[in-house]
Formats: structure tokens, sequence, C-alpha cells
């Protein structure tokens, strides 16, 4: 499995080097070289395929009566997959990997680059610690506590959770961990009906979640929860600094800096295994309150765990205090409470148990005044918020989360008047959703693999 992460990262890379060579090509030199017939390209000064240099970029070379190619082009994914036999033959080494295995892993790519296209920033190379898994999608079995992979075997694993009856294996994704191997298995039974969400016009009660740090979540309805600050707490810092320096004191290269180093990943593995658990139930606490819709604020994270802009003495050109010890704090803070996986987990549970999940603009959402909406950042003392034009007191982070309660309500009334009364499928549950990012085609599946998510459960069972 070592080797396939290995080779499976290799294929990766080179596929995706294929496709920025061709970007920049293209990028640089327009529709120049954009080939819409059969005529005959000289490889010298363009590329034949506008996607991709490897493999067939037609589907079917035969005419028709008008001599126009049926079919004509392949996409920049079925590209890559159909080069797939030409690479088995150039580095026969490939041919020890399951066939559906190197094609999910073009795909990953193709899903990469489907998000850059979508707004999302540029598919990067893959190192050792951003890529350690491959996925099947056929031919996995299971059989108590034993597991088939094709092309590897049977083995023995830790059947954490065994498969209901009526389900069928979908998909198994085969991921390394700091601990050993995880195998977590997508199931599907097509008897199981559609979860059905609440008409937006029928949506009568709502409850706004604003996230914070002291406590993780504040609810509308006044309800807190609290944050157990897995990575942040004091005894785990206290662990983590001992380790690291215990790293820190061995010599490099030697094998007890890398048991030392095991160990702080371990650490770190433990730590965010606790997290999941935790925001799970945190989800299904939110997701089971009697309401028939959740707002949440949508958070720019990776906005506000940006540094601090450094600041210079202009005479002396020496570096001045510019805050960013003191942030760094903060930061991890926000890191540890990881606000965005809460928020899909809590989407997850919402979709579940047929609530209207809405995001929100979280603007002035803790400055605005809940009973009169005036807006005035004074108004906030910490803790306190004391409206400083009506006087209203309340608990500063409920205020909030009140706040977003209103704007979701104003959100779903805004999207009953328009285009979209009717309650969407899960698949795309995205366009329900107000943020910015989020410009998906209406009635259009985000992608291939969530198709069929509604009846699937995933499973994750730890393998030996
Ligand atoms: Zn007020």
């Amino acid at each position: 499995m070592e080797n396939w992460v290995n080779m499976l990262r290799s294929q990766y890379n080179w596929y995706a080097a294929d496709r920025i060579a061709q970007y920049n090509q293209q990028f640089l030199q327009g529709n120049y070289c954009d080939i819409k017939t059969y005529s005959e390209a000289c490889p010298i000064t363009c590329f034949v395929s506008k996607n991709g240099a490897t493999g067939e970029p037609w589907k079917d070379t035969k005419v028709d009566k008008d001599g126009k190619a049926k079919n004509p082009r392949r996409n920049a994914r079925d590209i890559q997959i159909t080069a797939l036999p030409e690479l088995k033959k150039a580095r026969p080494w490939y041919a020890g990997i399951d066939s559906t295995v190197l094609q999910q892993n073009v795909k990953r790519l193709d899903k990469a680059y489907e998000n850059f296209f979508s707004g999302r920033g540029f598919p990067k190379f893959k190192n050792r610690s951003s890529f350690s898994s491959f996925t099947y999608v056929m031919g996995v079995k299971v059989q108590g506590n034993k597991i088939y992979l094709p092309k590897i075997g049977w083995m023995r694993f830790y059947n954490s959770r065994p498969i209901p009856q009526g389900f069928t294996v979908k998909a198994a994704t085969v991921r390394k961990r700091q601990h050993g191997w995880y195998v977590s298995i997508r199931i599907e039974d097509k008897t199981v009906p559609d979860y059905v969400a609440v008409a937006l016009a029928d949506v009568k009660s709502i409850v706004g979640c604003d996230m914070g740090i002291t406590k993780l979540v504040h609810l509308s309805d006044g309800h807190q929860i609290k944050n157990p600050k897995f990575a942040t707490n004091k005894k785990v810092k206290r662990i983590l600094r001992i380790r690291q320096r215990r790293i820190s004191r061995k010599q490099k290269g030697s094998k007890n800096r890398t048991k030392a180093a095991a160990r702080v990943g371990k650490l770190h593995k433990k730590i965010s295994d606790k997290r999941q658990a935790y925001q799970w139930k945190v989800a299904s606490q939110i997701a089971s309150r009697r309401v028939d819709a959740i707002g949440v604020e949508d958070l720019n994270v990776s906005g506000m765990l940006k540094r601090c802009r450094v600041k210079m003495d202009e005479t002396t050109g020496r570096f001045l205090l510019n805050g960013q010890s003191r942030k760094k704090g903060l930061n991890r803070s926000i890191s540890d409470a990881s606000w965005s996986e809460l928020s899909q987990k809590i989407e997850y549970m919402a979709v579940k148990s047929g609530k209207v999940f809405v995001k929100v603009n979280p603007k002035y959402t803790s400055q605005k005044c809940n009973v009169c909406g005036h807006i005035d950042a004074s108004s906030r003392d910490k803790e306190k918020f004391i409206c400083s034009a009506c006087g209203y007191m309340a608990h500063a982070d409920i205020n909030a989360a009140k706040n977003i309660k209103k704007l979701a309500m104003n959100n779903i009334a805004s999207m009953v008047c328009g285009d979209s009364a009717k309650p969407e499928p899960f698949g795309s549950k995205r366009s329900r959703t107000k943020s910015p990012r989020t410009k998906c085609k209406r009635g259009e599946p985000e992608n291939p693999s969530n198709r069929d998510i509604k009846s699937e459960i995933s499973l994750e069972s730890a393998c030996l």
C-alpha cells in the first residue's frame, strides 16, 4: 500500500504537470492552436490536444455523412484516462495497481481542476504529506473482520462498524494515517428513500448559530455549546511542547529522532480524532433541535488566519512590533475550533434530518443590535452587548446568533419570492446557500460522486 501511494503520487504529479503545460500554452496562445476539425496539425508548433498532451483527444474516429465527427472531443479527464494503457506499457510496474484506482486518481486531479475553474486555488503538486490515500470503486469485499482489496488481497482489519443489511459497497478509500492504515467504505441502499427537506415556504422556526472560541457555538435560543479546545488547552499544549522539544534534542537523521517525531504525530492524530468525534456530536445536537431551518455564518476562516502586516520603521528600516506574536495564539485557537469543518457537519446532519441549511454573511452580526438594528462597534464590550442607541442588553454572542437567525430568515424569504421555492435535492444543496463562492448551476449535481450520497453512509474502520 505504501508502494502504491508513492506510485500514485508520482502519477498524479505527472498528469498535473501535463495539464499545467497545456494550460500555460493555451493561456499564452489563446485559441490560435484550437483545432476544431481533423486537419493536420504540426506537432512542432502546436499541441494537438487542448487539455492534455497525452492520450487520444478524439472519442470516435468515425465520420458521419456530413463529414462531421460524432462525439468529437474528449475532455481532459477522459484524455488522461485513455492514456493509462500507454502509461502501463511505458512503466510496467503500474500494472500492479488496480485499474479503477488509477482512474480514480486521475479523477481526483480533474476534481482539483474543476474546483480551480469554479474559483478556488490552482491545483498543487502533491508531496508525501499531502497525498496519502487511494480509492477503489469496484471489487472491494468485506467479510467479518476481513477485507478484500483487489490486487492486494484479503487482509485482517478492525471492523468498527459492520455494513448494515441491504447495502452494497460503492467505493472504498484506503488512507494512511499516523498510526496505521484506515479504510472508509461508501455504501448504498437504493430502497432507502431520499431525505425530503422542508419546503422553503413552510419554514416557520429557525435557529441561528454563532461560532466562537470561548464557547464553540452560541445558539439564538440562548443555548451554549462549550469548546473543549482539544489542541490548545493547557495540558495538551504542555505535552506537545515537551514532545516537540524531545525531537529537537535528538541528533538529526537518527532513528531516535524519527521515533520521537512519530510520537508527536500520534498525539496530533489523537487530537484530531477527538475533535472529529466531538464535532459530530455537536452537529447532531444542533440538527436535532425542533426547528425547520438552521442558519450558520459563512466565515472566511483562511482569511482570519492571515498573519499581521509587517510594520517597519521608515528611518532605520528596523521591524517594529506588529502584534503577530499575540495573534499567533488566536490563530491556533481558530484552527483548533475548525469552524468550517463543524459547519460542514451541521449541514450534513441538517440535510439528513430534513432541515433547511442557510449560510449568511457574518458582516456586522456582532456589532448590530438585535432589537433596533443600530450598528456600532462600541456597543460591544467583550462578552457584554449594550446597544448605544436603545440600551438593549444581552450576551454579545447570543445577540450575534439572533442576528444570524434574522439574516437567515431574510435569506429564506427572498428565496421563496425567487425561483427556488420548491425544495431542492441534497445534490444541489449549495445553490441554497448564499455565499459568493458557490456559483453552482441549478439542477446540475456538483460532482458525480455526490449523486447518490443521500442514501449512502460512510463507514470508517481501522486496518491492521
Ligand atoms: Zn438597539
